[in-house]
């Protein structure tokens, strides 16, 4: 088979996994990261399903339950009072970013990611993909792989049009270490993947790793939606030095008068174990849903888009990590069938791919609908309830969705 060259832009979860399957392929990888050192997560939660853990393990990366994180047995809701209303059994690994990206970064080649290198511009000429760097670097490839993330430059070089929506709310993500809490918060939520659903909101929340640098030990990590009108949006990121941020605003910029109002909102409307997560959180930090859907995953000739930079599908479906990483594989599998030909397998790679990242885009649009209904009319709101039970909730979030694949 012929060794190809290939240039992967970003360096994060489908960076990383394209580099560690194409190099066990026989390919030259080289992934370009513009971020200027090995990247620093947040240790917030990633959900795993029994996909990530197969890409992980063709990675060569430990992929068991415990290398991953947390099992959780099951789900459950309370209500506002702290009472349990509903509880299923659904076992289920919970991981922290960190501590995936430490395993896929262990896994690559060594030498093989080149930091500090922000792609500026891409063109093909039909035989080869040119890749232009903002501090004047130029390097050819066989085969460019566009993982640079929900605002990737090779998507908009090349499908202008294609632009984040905002789904109309927005989530407070708060990670906090599970030996702070109080013994009846952690008897609680401290061992489940748990919700509580006030009018028109939802909070869930459930044990992560903890952070690398810190001693052994669990965190808690909780995500509350909160419709929040677009005109709103500019005053919640709107940081502390003035700075507006397009859709989402980093730990430690957010302004005081903004936290403090959710620290009341949280004491005031949710479950006392969530208010005590939120209350606690030294760094909370907030984030616009959106969603983002491209037309096609092979914008030209010798060029993938994969991950993030392909379809954003809304975090109820847990998918991330998952979907990233399948679509790393599903690319290394096109091109070990078709005997490295670039353009065949990139044919078979997006006809296996895309209908897959619309129909859990779709999927996370359904999950949260009565979030997003809130800016609409009384009549949407009533037929989005029906995605708001309790039962609903805990059977629909972050479970891999029956989609067919092809
Ligand atoms: C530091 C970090 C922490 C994260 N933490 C969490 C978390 O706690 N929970 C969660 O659910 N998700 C988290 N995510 C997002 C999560 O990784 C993705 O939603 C999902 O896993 C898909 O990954 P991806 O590799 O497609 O995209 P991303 O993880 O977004 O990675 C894109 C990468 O491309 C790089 N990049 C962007 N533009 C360029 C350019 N022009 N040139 C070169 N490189 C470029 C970025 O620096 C980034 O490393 C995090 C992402 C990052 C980068």
């Amino acid at each position: 088979m012929k060794r190809l060259d290939v240039a992967v832009i970003g360096g994060s979860i489908a960076g990383l996994t394209t580099a560690c399957l194409l190099a066990r392929s026989g390919h030259a990888v080289t992934v370009f990261e513009r971020s200027a050192a090995a990247l620093t997560g947040r240790g917030a939660g990633i959900v795993t399903h029994p996909g990530l853990r197969a890409v992980l393990a063709r990675c060569g990366a430990p992929a068991g339950a415990g290398d991953l994180g947390v099992t959780v047995e099951g789900r459950r809701v309370l209500d506002r009072d702290g009472t349990v209303i509903a509880e299923r059994s659904l076992p289920q690994v919970l991981a922290s970013w960190g501590r995936l990206y430490g395993l896929l970064l262990d896994a690559v080649p060594p030498d093989s990611v080149r930091y500090g290198a922000a792609l500026a511009a891409v063109e093909s000429d039909g035989a080869r993909v040119v890749a232009f760097f903002e501090d004047g670097r130029r390097i050819s490839a066989d085969l460019l792989v566009g993982a640079d993330g929900q605002f990737s430059t090779v998507r908009s070089r090349f499908l202008s049009g294609v632009a984040p929506r905002y789904a109309g709310y927005v989530a407070w993500r708060a990670v906090v270490d599970a030996a702070a809490l109080a013994p009846a918060t952690r008897e609680a939520i401290g061992g489940h993947f748990a919700f509580c659903l006030p009018p028109g909101e939802q909070i869930l929340g459930y044990p992560v790793p903890g952070r690398a640098d810190e001693a052994a030990g669990l965190c808690f990590n909780a995500v509350w939606y909160r419709p929040t009108e677009e005109a709103a949006l500019a005053a919640l990121l709107t940081d502390t030095g003035g700075v507006r941020h397009a859709l989402s605003i980093p730990p430690g910029r957010i302004k005081a008068a903004v936290l403090e109002a959710m620290r009341a909102d949280a004491a005031r409307i949710l479950a006392p174990p969530f208010a005590e997560v939120m209350l606690r959180a030294e760094q909370p930090f907030l984030q616009a849903i959106l969603d983002i859907e491209t037309p096609t995953m092979i914008p030209d000739r010798g060029v993938a888009l994969i991950g993030d930079a392909a379809f954003v599908a809304r975090p109820h479906v847990g998918m991330g990590a998952t979907k990233a990483m399948e679509d790393a594989a599903a690319l290394a599998d096109a091109l070990d069938a078709a005997g490295a030909d670039v353009d065949a397998a990139l044919t078979a790679f997006e006809a296996r791919r895309r209908a897959y990242g619309a129909a859990v885009v779709a999927r996370g649009r359904d999950l949260g609908a009565y979030l997003q209904a809130q800016q609409r009319g009384a009549a949407e709101r009533a037929a989005a309830e029906r995605f708001r039970s309790p039962e609903a909730v805990m059977a629909g979030t972050a479970v891999p969705p029956d989609i067919p694949r092809a």
